[in-house]
């Protein structure tokens, strides 16, 4: 007899999933408008069940015994501070110990009772990528995770919604494709980066389609702009009824800077490849935390839990994620949580404070903490640059006079851009926003090209320490 084929169609419990995650509209008035105490106990139910799932796998069995923890004794939330964190390096050592999905993922003789299954991968620009496997639910509800965001957005259904990520093995593209389609009722513009589609017709599809919405990184949102101003495209021609983004570290310059060249908010969102879209952002300008699918702890460096609105960093658990459980997962994010509000949306939830950075990305110069993606506010503010920019960290001097240099390569609009004058105004701007004395050196127009790239995460920092 042949053996079955775990279809995808038939592997989900559809309304089941529906009822237990809701997708926009009924998300407002369910998942959306829970009690305190409604919620906790719905955190509770499913966080016993990762725990239980989490028991069975090697990887928290074997820390959990390490750090003097009896599975047993661990119970639901009050005891999710017990448990040991882990970040992304250790993903990455079981992936070598345990080849090649690691000790926290079923290996192919366990894959019987799982398929059907999607690798994704994450985290290529430090070490090995981190291979993840995503089941039926898990593809999902990270789809319905982005579809809350895009709906609170403006997004309706039979909107075109253009989606400039590849749909490779990274997950974004796939996030968000999931989302326009299953969970809106939209048609996803599935145009892929500028690698696929260069920017020129990444525009020219949104002026003849009429693109309601863009889900796309601020960096490449930027460098549509600057194309546009270069071929003379009038983005306040377009339809455009939002922009869903990922603002990261802005103090509301970047978003002011593309509100204003596209005629239409934008929006920042928070996610990661691993637990999905953990924060959205609604008109109203609350990052509403997607709680009935992810529990954000926030740390000291010590591990100890912070007060509500101080920055530390993240330390995820998924409630919705069995292939493979994510326990006390530290994001390294440096991030902040405000307590539960009803907001003028009338979503009741935890809130999320905008991203300072990634802690793994912080260069400490001559004291101070930069993070590197701070330079594009300053750079894109002064229309003499194209946005583009790139900085270049590396050490000078040896032994005891060694220190730690950053030059920022900053790409001048045009070759009639007076490159001296130029240099000393970002000289002295980067230095008053930044608080430390950086480098500076002007090059010309796409001369960055080559190390920032065309995908849909744009490189910001060459890193020459190593070399050196
Ligand atoms: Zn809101």
């Amino acid at each position: 007899m042949n053996s079955p084929i775990p279809y995808y169609l038939t592997s989900v419990d559809w309304p089941r999933l529906i009822q237990d995650y809701p997708p926009p509209p009924h998300y407002a008035e369910t998942s959306g408008a829970l009690s305190d105490e409604a919620m906790r106990q719905l955190q509770e139910q499913r966080l016993r069940a990762r725990i239980a799932d989490a028991a069975r796998l090697p990887f928290y069995a074997e820390r959990w015994r390490a750090a003097g923890v009896d599975a047993a004794d661990v119970r639901g939330l009050e005891d999710l501070p017990h448990l040991p964190t882990f970040d992304s390096d250790e993903l990455r050592s079981s992936q070598e110990a345990r080849p090649p999905y690691g000790a926290h993922q079923p290996s192919p003789a366990e894959w019987d009772d799982v398929l059907p299954l999607k690798l994704q991968t994450s985290g290529g620009t430090t070490g090995a990528p981190r291979l993840t496997l995503f089941d039926p639910v898990a593809l999902e509800v990270q789809g319905i995770q982005t579809a809350r965001g895009l709906y609170a957005q403006g997004a309706r259904p039979g909107d075109l919604i253009q989606i400039p990520f590849t749909a490779s093995l990274a997950n974004a593209g796939w996030s968000a494709y999931n989302a326009v389609h299953h969970w809106l009722g939209g048609v996803p513009v599935t145009t892929g980066s500028g690698n696929v589609t260069s920017s020129e017709k990444q525009l020219e599809y949104a002026r003849t389609l009429g693109t309601a919405g863009w889900y796309a990184n601020a960096d490449y949102l930027g460098r549509l702009t600057a194309v546009a101003q270069d071929i003379g495209f009038d983005l306040h021609a377009l339809r455009t009824k939002f922009l869903f983004s990922f603002l990261g570290a802005d103090d509301g310059t970047v978003r002011r800077a593309l509100s204003d060249a596209w005629n239409a908010p934008v929006y920042d969102n928070y996610g990661s490849h691993e637990v999905g879209l953990i924060a959205w952002e609604c008109q109203a300008g609350t990052r509403h935390i997607n709680e009935d699918t992810v529990i954000v702890e926030i740390l000291d460096e010590d591990g100890r839990p912070v007060p509500d609105g101080t920055y530390g960093h993240a330390v995820l658990t998924s409630l919705h994620r069995k292939i493979p459980v994510y326990l006390r997962y530290d994001i390294r994010d440096r991030l902040a949580v405000l307590p539960r509000a009803r907001c003028a949306c009338g979503v009741l939830s935890k809130r999320l404070l905008p991203m300072q950075g990634r802690v793994d990305q912080m260069i400490k110069l001559r004291g101070t903490n930069i993070y590197p993606s701070s330079c594009h506010r300053t750079v894109s503010a002064d229309p003499r640059t194209n946005g583009e920019y790139l900085c270049v960290v590396s050490h000078s001097g040896a032994g005891l006079a060694r220190r730690l240099e950053m030059c920022v390569r900053i790409e001048r609009r045009s070759t009639q851009v007076d490159a001296d004058a130029l240099r000393t105004d970002m000289l002295r701007r980067l230095a008053s926003d930044l608080g430390a004395k950086v480098d500076v050196e002007i090059v010309d127009p796409g001369a960055l090209r080559p190390h920032t790239g065309e995908g849909e995460k744009i490189r910001r920092v060459l890193d020459l320490r190593k070399a050196g």
